[in-house]
């Protein structure tokens, strides 16, 4: 009869884990002989354990990105340019707290869209919001939103995040009105989101995608007032990659 009621107590109370585990947790404290509250205890760890764990789930999942990255998939050896070292400090994510940004910039290939991912994938398990998306599936996005009059709830979406990842600022030119709409994305965001994006362009060429040299001016204003600047230069992984397997083919 105790065992039903607990059941439904623990139910209702929204103690999933307890429920499943307290049988096994209760034998064993009787053989180590621990005393009611490390019994409590460890019933309380596991519990808020496992919420944890949904909860990153959660952010995962919702973070929406394309393949799941994570850093100890990482070659660092692969691309001696790279500064590992503020890599690693910035994965401890005070740069969040901060509401810092950070720019990935090198040639196609060299992992920052990787790279990109493993800091958002750190900061989901840092409790954090974060978005990934290609920076022109956004532009699309935002025009779409603004024609069916969502734009300003989309916006507040977007407010909302602690990390928003812009993969891909790449040769695309924007319509004016795409790139406006982008550069009020970065705008909004300026102390409050933080931004990372990854892109092959070097400064000098991001006129030709925005449009405007003013418009583009006051977007790198923002998104480098505060920023880390890691730089991915040199062979592409796929292609050094793929030149290893013909070679080990032909031997
Ligand atoms: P970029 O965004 O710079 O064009 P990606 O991050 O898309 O490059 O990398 C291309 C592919 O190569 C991805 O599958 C990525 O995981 C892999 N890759 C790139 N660099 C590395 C590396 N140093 N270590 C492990 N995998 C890498
Ligand atoms: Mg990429």
């Amino acid at each position: 009869m105790n065992a039903v009621l607990l059941s439904h107590h623990l139910k209702s109370l929204k103690l999933p884990t307890i429920l499943r585990e307290y049988t096994t947790i209760a034998a064993q404290c009787a053989q180590a002989k621990g005393d009611y509250a490390t019994f409590l205890l460890q019933l309380c760890e596991r519990e808020l354990l496992e919420r944890e764990r949904k909860a990153t789930e959660r952010r995962v999942r919702e973070a929406g990105f394309p393949v799941i990255k994570t850093i100890d998939l990482f070659d660092f050896k692969a691309i001696p340019s790279l500064n590992e070292s503020l890599l690693r400090e910035l994965l401890r994510g005070e740069y969040l707290q901060k509401s810092e940004n950070i720019l990935l910039i090198g040639n196609p290939g060299t992992g920052k869209t990787h790279l990109a991912t493993s800091l958002g994938h750190t900061a989901c398990t840092q409790g954090k919001r974060v978005r990934f998306t290609s920076v022109i599936a956004l532009v699309t996005q935002l025009l779409e939103q603004r024609e069916s009059k969502g734009l300003a709830r989309f916006m507040k979406q977007l407010e909302k995040l602690d990390l928003l990842i812009l993969d891909e600022l790449g040769y695309v030119p924007f319509s004016k009105s795409g790139a406006e709409l982008l550069f009020d994305v970065i705008s909004r965001a300026y102390e409050k989101t933080s931004l990372i994006v990854t892109t092959n362009l070097p400064f000098e060429q991001w006129v030709e995608v925005l449009g405007s040299e003013r418009l583009t001016g006051a977007l790198l204003d923002r998104l480098t007032h505060r920023v880390h600047i890691l730089e991915a230069n040199g062979e592409s992984y796929r292609l050094a990659n793929a030149k290893a397997r013909l070679k080990g083919k032909k031997n």
